[in-house]
């Protein structure tokens, strides 16, 4: 890994960071964010090697590198096939964005233990995968950052969605309890829970749930990409050093309105 006197000079200069689905989205914003602030950034997809190419092209313009691994991660085998090879290249990996996640909305009535398995597989068991994959090497260099990528589902689930809200909720008490067994090894792990926010994922939902969800918005408008990138930026950052056990809900507003209630 070649590090230029301009990315050297940048916050998170000489740091590695794996992005679980970072091809496209909300984990491609992470990945240039990260990468602007001068990480090598390790992009996971799954299946869209354009899209990943895409990523990386501007992870690149954005003056930061990293290198594209394909891997489901809901395949406890490929994901450490990913690690043992950015760990090859690196030689360390500091920070982990549990970012891939999939719908697969349905009433329960109808809902398939297939696409229930699926949605828990990818969004809930993938972040025990690629945590314990990375958590002894963490502990033993006393410094490391886990996050998830939680929602606004997990508070305020639209219907359709138990297998989806039930994944998200989830991360956040394995959030709370694996920041707490980490803390003393120096290890940060946190949640950012993004609401309604523009990109594939939420394309496909219909008008009425658009209006709908607008309505409930107090800023009035969905999140963009760069807007939730930004919080995780933060948390990578020494501004963040002292915070753990979190989770951060970027939504705005809406959940706190919904508290009123
Ligand atoms: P997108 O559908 O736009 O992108 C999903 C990304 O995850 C792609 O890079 C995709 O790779 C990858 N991916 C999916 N399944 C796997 C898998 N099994 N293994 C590896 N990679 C996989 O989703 P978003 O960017 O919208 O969502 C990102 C995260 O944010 C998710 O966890 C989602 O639940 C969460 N979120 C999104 C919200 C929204 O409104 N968009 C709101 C709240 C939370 P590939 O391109 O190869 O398919």
């Amino acid at each position: 890994m070649s590090v230029s006197a301009d990315v050297a000079a940048r916050s998170l200069a000489g740091q590695v960071v794996a992005v679980t689905g970072g091809s496209r989205g909300i984990g491609r914003a992470i990945a240039i964010d990260l990468a602007r602030q001068g990480a090598f950034v390790g992009i996971n997809f799954r299946q869209n090697e354009t899209e990943a190419m895409a990523a990386l092209t501007q992870v690149r313009a954005a003056g930061g590198d990293g290198k594209l691994f394909q891997a489901d991660v809901s395949r406890p085998e490929q994901i450490e096939a990913w690690f043992k090879d950015l760990y090859k290249e690196t030689g360390h990996i500091d920070v982990l964005i549990n970012n891939a996640g999939i719908t697969r909305d349905a009433p329960l009535l109808t809902m398939t233990a297939k696409d229930w398995h699926a949605v828990l597989d990818t969004n809930l068991n993938s972040a025990f995968y690629c945590s314990k994959a990375i958590v002894r090497r963490m502990c033993s260099a006393k410094r490391g950052l886990i996050v998830m990528i939680g929602s606004g589902s997990a508070f305020s689930p639209r219907v359709s969605q138990v297998n989806y809200s039930t994944s998200k909720s989830a991360l956040i008490g394995f959030t709370r309890s694996l920041a707490r067994e980490l803390a003393p090894h120096g290890v940060r792990v946190n949640t950012v829970a993004p609401g309604f926010t523009a990109t594939e994922m939420s394309a496909s939902l219909s008008q009425s749930v658009v209006t709908e969800s607008l309505a409930k918005i107090p800023l009035n408008r969905w999140g963009q990409p760069e807007e939730i990138a930004a919080f995780v930026s933060y948390l990578a950052s020494p501004d963040a050093y002292y915070l753990t056990g979190q989770t951060l809900v970027v939504d705005g507003g809406r959940y706190a309105f919904e508290q009123q209630y």
